[in-house]
């Protein structure tokens, strides 16, 4: 539930009625606005009639959250969630772009990669090291040495790092390495997974499962913002439909519907989305116009001699092209291209 306080309540009633909210065993989320205090609070239902809290004084309105989805809410927050990951801002104005290989191949591939995405710019770099593959017998990552090439990669471009998190056992040295930790589609109700990074102080990117609504989205957001990691960044990755020409069906309807009834930003990966390079440049323009916060684009030196996902894997001059059509295409929606830091 919120517990808007009334423009007036002082701070010491604020503090009372968050007082007796945790005494009852309530998790609280204090938002300090310019006029009033609203507080969540998420707790035991049954408790809240017992509370009387409407009588507390300071307190205005005790609004139930009708969603199952508490704190991922737009009930619970009305205003954006802007996620920091060092010097960058995802879910601003700023529209972010995460682009490099599927997978790190190698210390040449990777540091040739991370530079000319960077060039075109890119303000973050992606990287698998510890990769989720269909098939056992295909290449399975370069594990730790691929994260000590992103590591290097992140160092000489300046730009942060996302990279999967596969399991439990891996998060500890993932965690050394990386500035985002992308929760992949099959892992989207991975709990356990969901809960142990939840508990990490890193934000999560976390991409929608092949066959989740999106309720289920927002319900695995919430056990990551339920263990106390408030840092989660939503990506549409496309969803597994009939249709076969497409490797998945890229929702951007998903787009404007997360955003409607969460606060989290929402990035498009329309690599995965579609399986085909010819149709990331459109999808991406059109992932821009239904007001994604960004962007996850797989990028490669050389993608036919790539070990993971090659045909959908941009040239970096093709994915330099695309990032100057988005330059054009974002002030058009009232956005801007975020620029990398050094
Ligand atoms: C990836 O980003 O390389 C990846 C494996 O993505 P997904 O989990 O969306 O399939
Ligand atoms: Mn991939």
């Amino acid at each position: 539930m919120i517990i808007v306080m009334s423009r007036e309540a002082t701070s010491e009633q604020i503090e009372n009625v968050k007082d007796r909210l945790v005494k009852e065993g309530f998790n609280i989320h204090l938002s300090k606005g310019v006029v009033r205090t609203i507080i969540g609070a998420i707790g035991d239902k049954k408790r809240i009639p017992s509370l009387a809290l409407e009588a507390m004084p300071g307190v205005e309105r005790v609004v139930p959250i009708l969603q199952p989805y508490k704190l991922a809410s737009r009930e619970f927050k009305d205003e954006p969630s802007i996620i920091k990951v060092r010097n960058v801002e995802i879910g601003g104005e700023n529209i972010h772009v995460i682009a490099g290989p599927c997978a790190v191949e190698s210390r040449e591939q990777l540091l040739e990669a991370a530079h000319k995405v960077k060039e075109a710019g890119a303000t973050l770099l992606r990287g698998g090291a510890f990769k989720p593959r269909t098939s056992p017998y295909t290449f399975q990552g370069l594990g730790e040495e691929g994260l000590k090439l992103l590591a290097l990669a992140g160092e000489e471009t300046g730009l942060p790092i996302v990279t999967e998190v596969m399991d439990i056992q891996s998060l500890p040295v993932v965690y050394e390495y990386t500035d985002v930790f992308q929760i992949g589609a099959r892992n989207m109700q991975n709990f356990n997974l969901l809960k142990k990074v939840g508990e990490t102080d890193k934000p999560v990117l976390l991409k929608r499962g092949p066959s989740a609504t999106i309720e289920e989205w927002l319900l695995a957001a919430e056990y990551i913002m339920s263990s106390g990691n408030h840092q989660v960044i939503l990506c549409e990755r496309g969803i597994r439909t009939f249709e076969q020409f497409t490797r998945n069906t890229l929702d951007l309807s998903a787009v404007c519907a997360a955003k409607m009834l969460s606060h989290l930003p929402v990035v498009v990966d329309p690599s995965h989305g579609t399986g085909k390079w010819q149709l990331v440049p459109p999808m991406s323009r059109a992932a821009i116009a239904a007001g994604a916060d960004g962007l996850l684009v797989e990028v490669h030196p050389n993608p036919s001699e790539a070990l993971s996902d090659g045909p959908q894997s941009l040239t970096p001059e093709n994915f330099s092209i695309l990032m100057n059509e988005l330059s054009r295409i974002a002030p058009v929606l009232g956005r801007k291209m975020a620029v990398a830091h050094e």
